[in-house]
């Protein structure tokens, strides 16, 4: 939560208690959810009816619950079996953010968008700080210094924000995507989209499908030059569910030129670029390759904010005049939710643990 946002909650007619120094790392500070109306309160847990964080609660917090109190946050359901069994056992309703239909109804609560606009832009700004030369064109009397080139692979929302703060910093942009409509979305931020002679990957819910392993190596060898021309390179692929695809190759990094950047936003899932560590930097080759780890934090405020703001629309699709009430006829309602009334409502979950208990 961010101050500026506790009065939203208290019009809908909840009393907001805040954990003392839950905003302190996104420089919000304990005074201004004070003034904005919320209380601190170390010990609030045991008397929510709604709690919200980023983080899933730990196990020990949510034993803390009462029976029926509901939890909005990220909850990466298949890697938190044991946790999902525990809301489950607890008579909890936990709601996943990242699970919130992409439908035009649920784009204010849909945090995955959100978070990623965050990333996309830090990936940018990380490789034009990391880059010891100009993005843009500079004419000057001493001569003309050319832009950078900037190839961006993926171009969903994180991508397409990569391509417009690099556009905006004047660099020369090229993107791919495997997506049909991913071309046009290209052009529409200012950039080249690279056209390879490929079939386009389309999936169900305007996502991306899985390659082939032949599809995967035909795209990395038709993708060699432009990443062996370009000084920057930025990935952000991802296919739901599955680990990211391995896009680049440390060969096809080798053959980027000395001083090259290369941000890789999929490091922590798995990464798009072979050698690339969440959270470090490597060299590889003449290039360095920047490993993400977590990067809407980079910017905590504005990550916070966002992230804040998607919450309480969430929280107003689920509020009644009487208070916390949740229709689980709605489909953003019915989608988000993981565990309700003792059980857990989320197909692919409750698959996960039926095939584990
Ligand atoms: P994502 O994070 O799952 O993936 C990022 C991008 O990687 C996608 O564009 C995907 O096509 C691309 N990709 C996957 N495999 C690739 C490969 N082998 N090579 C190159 N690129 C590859 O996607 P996202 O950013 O969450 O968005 C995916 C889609 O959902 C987009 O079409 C976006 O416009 C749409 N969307 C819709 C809504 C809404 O309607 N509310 C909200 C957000 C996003």
């Amino acid at each position: 939560m961010v101050p500026e946002l506790v009065a939203k909650l208290t019009e809908l007619g909840y009393e907001v208690a805040v954990q003392p120094g839950a905003g302190l790392a996104a420089l919000y500070a304990d005074e201004g959810y004070e003034e904005a109306g919320a209380v601190l309160d170390e010990s609030a847990l045991a008397d929510a009816d709604v709690v919200l964080s980023v983080q899933p609660l730990t196990s020990q917090q949510i034993r803390t619950l009462r029976e029926g109190a509901a939890t909005f946050s990220f909850l990466p359901t298949l890697q938190s079996l044991d946790l999902v069994a525990e809301l489950r056992d607890l008579g909890i309703t936990a709601f996943a953010m990242e699970l919130v239909p992409r439908i035009s109804r649920a784009q204010s609560m849909d945090a995955l968008s959100s978070q990623a606009l965050v990333a996309g832009y830090r990936c940018a700004i990380v490789a034009a700080q990391r880059l010891r030369r100009f993005f843009p064109l500079n004419m000057t009397s001493a001569g003309t210094v050319p832009p950078a080139e900037v190839v961006v692979l993926g171009a969903g929302v994180a991508g397409l924000q990569a391509i417009a703060t690099a556009k905006r910093l004047g660099a020369v942009v090229k993107a791919y995507d495997v997506r049909a409509a991913a071309a046009e979305e290209i052009r529409s931020m200012g950039a080249a989209a690279i056209e390879l002679d490929l079939d386009t990957l389309e999936g169900s819910g305007g996502y991306a499908r899985e390659m082939s392993t032949d599809r995967a190596e035909r795209q990395r060898e038709l993708l060699a030059p432009y990443i062996a021309a370009a000084d920057a390179l930025i990935t952000t692929a991802a296919v739901p569910g599955r680990a990211a695809p391995k896009l680049v190759t440390a060969e096809m990094v080798e053959s980027m030129k000395a001083g090259s950047v290369v941000v890789d936003l999929a490091a922590e899932s798995g990464g798009n670029v072979e050698g690339s560590v969440p959270g470090s930097v490597v060299q590889i080759g003449g290039a360095q390759v920047w490993g993400a780890s977590n990067v809407p934090s980079q910017m905590p405020g504005p990550a916070s904010k966002l992230y804040a703001q998607n919450l309480v629309n969430i929280v107003t699709l689920m509020t009644g005049e009487d208070g916390f009430a949740p229709d689980f006829d709605d489909e953003i309602v019915d989608g988000t939710c993981v565990t309700h009334a003792g059980e857990v409502t989320h197909q692919p979950t409750a698959e996960a643990l039926e095939d584990r208990e």
